[in-house]
């Protein structure tokens, strides 16, 4: 194979390129780089970059690392792709010849949809937004966070922090209620009310208020107005799947993969945020946001196309920093039917182990690393653990570790 080309220079964009270099790949490598700047990490765009404002801290890679290790990055848009001639069609310039190709296009924000438009609405999913944001904060006093996923969260324990009036709303009853369990929800959501941060729960955005132009509120159902100078929309990203649908892969949420990450054309695997794949740690397949699922999908279509095809098994594992707390979880809760507690919320330092029909399926940790650490590799191995040991926090689990 002497062309792959990669769509996408992203978490799993750039890993891959890396990551076929170290598995011996000698072939060409095209790194197709949608963004202005040099690929980057995107987590400390809703935590430390607020604060610092550093962008040579987000970079993946320094631009020398590209040039050392024969990656041509490639500033342009992908637009669609020739299956039959094997093409990568650009926004600009000629087409891109390849062997194989990787789809790593991630996700687009999704945006608030309210009569008045949503212009003057804040998002947070690129530096360019992060900039933004950190160049309005200095003049605002009031700030609403639409949405209570983790996104919206780590930016109002920040604003809290830096002394703004924060209000969040969210049509969900609880914080996090599409991944965390009740208990976290319930910790969460004291730990930022005691920082000073007002949640409206169970509520609608009717519309984006302005005066003379500019934001000045939101307005929720029950006709409830809350005022402010700067408002924040994290309600989730839709998978960016426009180019596969456009080419005529398999797309349903996400660009369809197989256990290999293969789409519906052999020629052309998918990595990422963008991807919907089969996972033996659920029981449908599943699309996922985080950067172990982007860098481990890369990892492993590096090892495949370099002779080392296994399926996918990661354990999925995610984190998110909210003021002084840490939360990660390991594995996937939806499933879970059971919830034990090891630890004390009290303490600020605990873990929920999420159980489906008596097998250990998830664990939510907070500021608890080596409880993450030690559920990664129990699920991993899918190892039996008695619901009453885990809730034991004198028991030492790593030892149930074969
Ligand atoms: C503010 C923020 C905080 C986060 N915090 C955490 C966290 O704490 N923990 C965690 O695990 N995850 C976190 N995430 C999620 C994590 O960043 C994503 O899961 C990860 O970036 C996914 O990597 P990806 O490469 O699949 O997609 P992305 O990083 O989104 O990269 C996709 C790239 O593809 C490019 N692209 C798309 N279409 C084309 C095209 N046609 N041509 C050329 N280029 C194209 C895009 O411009 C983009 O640069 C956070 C995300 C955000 C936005």
């Amino acid at each position: 194979m002497d062309r792959i080309v990669i769509v996408g220079a992203g978490h799993a964009g750039c890993q891959l390129a890396f990551s076929l270099r170290a598995c011996g790949y000698q072939g060409e490598i095209t790194l197709v780089n949608g963004e202005d700047t040099l690929p980057y990490h995107r987590p400390p765009l809703s935590k430390a970059y607020l604060k610092t404002g550093r962008e040579e801290e987000l970079l993946l890679r320094g631009e020398s690392a590209f040039a050392e290790n024969q990656i041509q990055l490639c500033r342009n848009t992908a637009q669609d792709i020739d299956r039959t001639r094997c093409e990568l069609r650009m926004a600009t310039g000629r087409p891109l010849p390849y062997d194989h190709l990787v789809l790593a296009t991630g996700t687009v924000t999704r945006r608030l949809q309210v009569p008045n438009g949503d212009q003057g609405v804040y998002y947070l999913k690129n530096v360019t937004d992060a900039q933004a944001l950190r160049a309005a904060l200095p003049t605002t006093k009031r700030v609403a966070v639409i949405g209570a996923g983790f996104i919206g969260l780590e930016f109002a324990a920040f604003a809290a922090d830096a002394g703004k009036s924060v209000s969040v709303i969210d049509l969900a009853d609880r914080v996090m209620a599409r991944t965390a369990s009740h208990e976290i929800s319930a910790f969460f959501e004291k730990r930022h009310s005691q920082a000073g941060v007002r949640f409206r729960f169970s509520r609608k955005i009717v519309d984006v208020v302005r005066k003379e132009g500019t934001v000045c509120g939101l307005l929720l159902d029950g006709e409830e107005l809350i005022e402010a100078d700067l408002i924040v929309a994290g309600i989730g990203v839709i998978a960016n799947s426009k180019l596969a649908e456009v080419s005529g892969l398999e797309t349903d949420n996400g660009i369809v993969v197989d256990r290999y990450l293969t789409t519906s054309d052999s020629c052309i695997s998918a990595i990422g945020d963008c991807t919907r794949f089969p996972t033996e740690y659920a029981s449908h397949p599943v699309r996922l946001e985080s950067v172990q699922n982007a860098n481990d999908q890369a990892r492993s279509v590096a090892e495949k196309l370099t002779g080392k095809k296994q399926p996918y098994t990661a354990v999925p594992w995610f984190w998110s920093d909210q003021g002084a707390d840490k939360l990660q979880i390991a594995g996937l809760t939806g499933a879970s039917d059971c919830h034990v507690m090891r630890g004390l919320p009290e303490h600020n330092k605990f873990s929920v182990f999420n159980f489906h029909e008596g097998r250990l399926v998830a664990v939510e940790s907070v500021n608890q690393p080596a409880d993450h650490m030690v559920a990664r590799r129990l699920i991993a191995a899918g190892t039996r653990v008695d619901q009453a040991l885990a809730a034991d926090a004198s028991f030492q689990l790593k030892t149930l570790i074969q």
